[in-house]
Formats: structure tokens, sequence, C-alpha cells
């Protein structure tokens, strides 16, 4: 077989090829000389064809459908990017069991695929709910669906609320802020949310050069120095602060003025890293379960330092079991909690919030 043939060949196994790389950890697929983004794609779309579904059985039918005609794992991304736009339940899986068997060449399939999600997109109602985007560049965003008649009503009271003859997004801010300040609708921030902070920057802080040190906090946003002596000041700080020793090596070590044990242990891992731990993970530390780095079934003890915060998803993908390489399991490495990938790869998370925690601040 010339190399050629084994492209072809490579390209008609798209399922076999993922459904080995679904065993495998992105991390340990990209040492294989492709992108890690191109990595954690594939094993995205593994998870979405072998993993858990709302349609099972079309799910097992389609896949199945995919290997028999061959398609390649490009074509299969491809379905996917079209299918996934769909959200009413049970209508991704619809289209792509339709697309998978849809006769044409890639182009023809992508065109078709673009041209069903605009028919099918257009008739979903949108979900109601509140929404609140990640901080970026010290702004947040927040979006709020509801019944036409709820939010209309508040938008005239938004518009009755204003005077000026500012911008109209800039008068409806100021009116929406009006209203709910005025109405005592919102709870004074008490910062029971952990400020992960080091010495030399506390010094700092304390001397008035506050505005030059940055702080993470475990609700995912940051503060300026000068934001936190404020906060403290305003009393918005609780009536306990939160002191954390971190040994560099060893790991937190213990947590002073709180009284209860569980409680304790859970801001000190709070602290630690402020968002979860596993690589490129985003979750905020104050949206994270307590999990043991050393399950507690195999021995592991309920002590600071066998303690990290996962979010509720890496909880549950992380490898308790030793034995059973998959995901990769979260370790405690020379002090700091790691990914290991099944390939042996120790991994830190480098989202800025992350390397803003405790343990980062020693070195
Ligand atoms: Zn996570």
């Amino acid at each position: 077989m010339d190399i050629f043939q084994a492209f072809v060949l490579l390209n008609s196994h798209g399922v076999s090829l993922l459904r080995a790389i679904a065993e495998r950890s992105p991390y340990d697929v990209a040492s294989s000389g492709i992108a890690l983004s191109t990595a954690k794609q594939y094993a995205t779309l593994a998870d979405v064809l072998f993993g858990p579904a709302d349609s099972p059985r079309l799910q097992r039918d389609s896949v199945a459908l995919a290997e028999q005609r061959g398609l390649s794992v490009e074509h299969l991304l491809m379905v996917n990017k079209h299918a996934k736009k769909l959200k009413k339940r049970g209508a991704a899986w619809k289209l792509r069991a339709e697309l998978i068997a849809h006769q044409g060449s890639f182009e023809e399939v992508d065109a078709y695929g673009a041209q069903r999600v605009k028919e099918e997109a257009g008739e979903t109602p949108k979900e109601p709910g509140v929404r609140i985007g990640r901080a970026v560049g010290g702004m947040r965003t927040l979006t709020v669906t509801d019944t036409q008649r709820r939010i209309t009503d508040f938008e005239k009271t938004l518009d009755a609320t204003d005077t000026s003859d500012q911008p109209r997004s800039t008068a409806l801010l100021e009116a929406f802020w009006k209203r709910v300040d005025g109405s005592g609708g919102v709870l004074r921030p008490e910062y029971r949310t952990v400020i992960a902070i080091g010495l030399d920057d506390f010094a700092k802080v304390s001397c008035g050069n506050g505005d030059e040190v940055i702080v993470g906090l475990s609700d995912g946003t940051t503060m300026t120095g000068a934001e936190l002596i404020n906060a403290a000041l305003a009393g918005a700080l609780g009536e306990n602060l939160y002191a954390g020793l971190f040994h560099p090596t060893a790991g937190p070590v213990n947590l002073y003025e709180t009284r209860f044990a569980s409680l304790k242990q859970r801001i000190m891992a709070t602290a630690e890293n402020l968002v979860c731990p596993w690589p490129d993970c985003n979750v905020p530390a104050d949206r994270c379960q307590v999990h043991h780095i050393d399950a507690h079934k195999n021995g592991g003890h309920t002590s600071p330092s066998n303690l990290t915060m996962l979010c509720r998803y890496h909880n549950g993908v992380n490898d308790d079991d030793p034995t059973k390489r998959r995901r990769g399991r979260i370790h405690r490495h020379r002090g700091k909690v790691r990914l290991i990938t099944p390939g042996g790869k120790l991994l830190g998370n480098t989202h800025q919030l992350s390397t803003m925690g405790a343990m980062n601040l020693l070195n």
C-alpha cells in the first residue's frame, strides 16, 4: 500500500479512528503531531458519537450507518457542526441521522446541512432564563430571556424610570440599576468568595499601592488591590477574613479563623486554584465540587492536601481508579494540583485566574 492509499483508507474509516481517539486523552493524541485544538475537536466529536445522548437508539443506528458508508472524520465534523446548532431535545440527533444518510459530495452535504439548520432553528423558541457570561476584560454580560409580555413590561418600566438623553443602551442600564438598587433588590456582595493574595502583594496593598496589584477571586472575577481595600472598608469582606497558609511543596497546610472543618477545607481548596484545575477549564471554584484526589473509597483522607475543587463535569470524568485510563486523573505533584494524562503528561490549568491562585503566589 502506498502512502496515498493509506490516506484514502484512513479517510474511509472515520468512525473507527474516532473510536480509537475516544480511548485516549487529547493531550496524548496531540503528541502524534497534530494540533492540540484539532485533537480536542476530535475528542468532542467522539463524545457526541459514543457518549451519552438524548436519542441513544438513533445515535447507535447513525454511527453504524456512518461506519458502513465509510465517512471520514472531516465529514463527521461537518455533520456535527450543523447538527449541534439545534438545541431542542432530540433535534440534533435527528439532523445528524439525516445528514449521515444524505448522498452527495462533502460540499453538497455541507450546503444541505446549512439549509436544514435554517429551516429547523427558525422555529425553535428560546428557552426562558437568565444567562451570565464570564468576565472578559473586566466586563460581564447578563442576558434575560422571558415571555414577550414580562420583558416588554420591564422595558416600559425602565423607559419610564429614565430621563436623560444618553444613548438608549446606556440610559436603560442606568434605569436598570436605579430600579434594582431602589427596591433593595441586590444583595450587598459578601466576599465569602475567597481572595487569594500573596504576602508581597498584601504588603503593597496595605501601603496604598493597590492599583498595580490584581488579585483573583474564586467567583471568577478579578479586583485591583484598591478595589479590595474599598470592599474591606465597606464591610463587604464579611466578618471573618480567611487566611490560608500554603506550603510551596506540601500544598495547603491550614486555614485560620474558621469554625467548621468541612467548610474550612472547602475554602482552602477554593483558594488554592480559584478555577477548576483541569487544563483549559474555566468554571470558577465557587461553582465546583470538593474532589478527593485519592478517592475516598481507595482510602484517601479528607485532609487539605488530598482535596481540590473540580467542576461537576471534570469531577465526573476524572479516572478515580488509577488502573482505568481514559481521560486522565487529578494528582498533586510537588504541592500543585495537576492532571496526569493516560500517556503520563503532567498538565496544569493555564487559565488566567488559576495562575493567580494561592499556590502560584508562592514562587
Ligand atoms: Zn473543570
